[in-house]
C-alpha cells in the first residue's frame, strides 16, 4: 500500500489561524502589527522567496519591511534593525552578499528578534532545552510530525544533515520531544544501514533524490526537507518520493510538505517576538 502523504498545508493553516488572531490582538493593543524586517539576499531565488513571505504575512495581518545593504554596510544595517523599536523580528535571506560572513551576520541580529533561530544564543538555548527561537524549517518539521500524530517519545529517529539551519536544530528539537536521535552527514559510513534503523527518517541534505527505498525501513515515516530545483524549473526533494512511498508508511511530498510550514512558523515566531518586545510574554 502506498504511504500516506503528510501534506504541509493543513499544518501551516492551523499555525496561521493562531497567528492571525494573535497579530490582530497585538495590532489593536499597540497600534502596530507584528513586523518582520526582511533583509534581501543576493539572488533572484531569494527575492522570490522574500516576495512570497511578504504576500503571506500581509494577507494574515503582519507587516514586512524589506531592505537591502551592500557588503560594507551589511553588519551596521543589521545592528540598526536590531535596535529599531518598530522592528519585531529579523530574517536574513540567503545567499548573503559576497564577502559577508554568515556568523558575523547572525551575531549582529538581536537574539530576541532572531525569528529564524540563527543567533548562537538561540541554538545554545535549544541545546539546553530552554525556550528559544528555533530555525523555522526545523521547527516546522517537528510541528508537522506532531500534527499528524507521529509518536516521537522513545522513537528511533535518524536525521540526515547537520547544518545549523535544519539538521542540527531539528536533532535538538527531536531530543527535546523524547526521541532517540542519530545524526548522519557526508562522512557517515554506510548511510543506508544507519537510516534503516529509523522509525522516523528526516532528510535535509540538498542532494536531489539521494535517499531511495534501500535507505528506509518498511513502515517508517519519512520527512523530506530537500528543495532541489531541476533544469526544467520543477522542484524535487532529497528523497525518491514515489519509490519510497512503496516502503514507508508516511512521507512528506515535495513541494507541499515541509515548505509551507516554514513560513507559518516564521510568522508565529515574529508574533512571539512582538509579544516579548511589548512585555506581553
Ligand atoms: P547544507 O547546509 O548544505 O547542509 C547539508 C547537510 O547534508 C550537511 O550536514 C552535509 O554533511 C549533509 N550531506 C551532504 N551530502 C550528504 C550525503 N551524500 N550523505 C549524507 N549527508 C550528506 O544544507 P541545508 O541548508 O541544511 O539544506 C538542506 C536541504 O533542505 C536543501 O535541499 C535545502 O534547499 C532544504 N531547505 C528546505 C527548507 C524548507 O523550507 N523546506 C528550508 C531550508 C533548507 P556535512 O556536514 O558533512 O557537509
Amino acid at each position: 500500500m502506498a504511504a500516506r502523504l503528510l501534506e504541509g498545508r493543513p499544518v501551516a493553516e492551523a499555525i496561521w489561524r493562531e497567528v492571525e488572531e494573535g497579530a490582530a490582538h497585538i495590532g489593536e493593543a499597540f497600534g502596530r502589527p507584528p513586523t518582520l524586517a526582511l533583509v534581501s539576499g543576493a539572488d533572484e531565488a531569494a527575492a522570490a522567496y522574500g516576495r512570497q513571505i511578504e504576500r503571506q504575512f500581509t494577507r494574515r495581518g503582519l507587516s514586512v519591511l524589506t531592505s537591502a545593504a551592500d557588503r560594507e554596510d551589511f553588519i551596521t544595517h543589521l545592528r540598526g534593525l536590531s535596535a529599531d523599536p518598530l522592528v519585531d523580528g529579523i530574517l536574513l535571506l540567503t545567499p548573503l552578499p559576497a564577502g559577508v560572513d554568515a556568523r558575523d551576520a547572525a551575531l549582529a541580529i538581536a537574539a530576541d528578534k532572531d525569528v529564524d533561530g540563527q543567533h548562537p544564543l538561540n541554538l545554545g538555548r535549544l541545546g539546553q532545552r530552554r525556550p528559544a527561537f528555533a530555525p523555522a524549517t526545523a521547527l516546522g518539521g517537528l510541528r508537522l510530525l506532531k500534527h499528524y500524530g507521529v509518536e516521537l517519545r522513545g522513537a528511533r529517529v535518524v536525521v540526515v544533515g547537520r547544518s545549523p539551519v535544519v539538521g542540527m536544530p531539528l536533532a535538538l528539537l527531536l531530543i527535546d520531544a523524547d526521541a532517540t536521535v542519530t545524526v548522519c552527514h557526508s562522512r557517515t559510513r554506510d548511510l543506508a544501514e544507519v537510516t534503516r534503523s529509523a522509525d522516523v527518517l528526516c532528510v535535509a541534505i540538498g542532494r536531489a533524490s539521494l535517499v531511495g527505498p534501500e535507505h528506509v525501513r518498511p513502515g517508517a515515516v519519512v520527512v523530506d526537507f530537500g528543495t532541489n530545483p531541476l533544469p526544467d524549473g520543477s522542484l524535487v526533494g532529497d528523497v525518491q518520493t514515489a519509490a519510497v512511498q512503496v516502503v514507508a508508511s508516511a512521507i512528506t511530498p515535495v513541494p507541499g510538505g515541509t515548505g509551507p510550514t516554514t513560513v507559518a512558523v516564521l510568522a508565529e515566531q515574529t508574533w512571539r517576538a512582538a509579544e516579548i518586545g511589548r512585555g506581553v510574554r
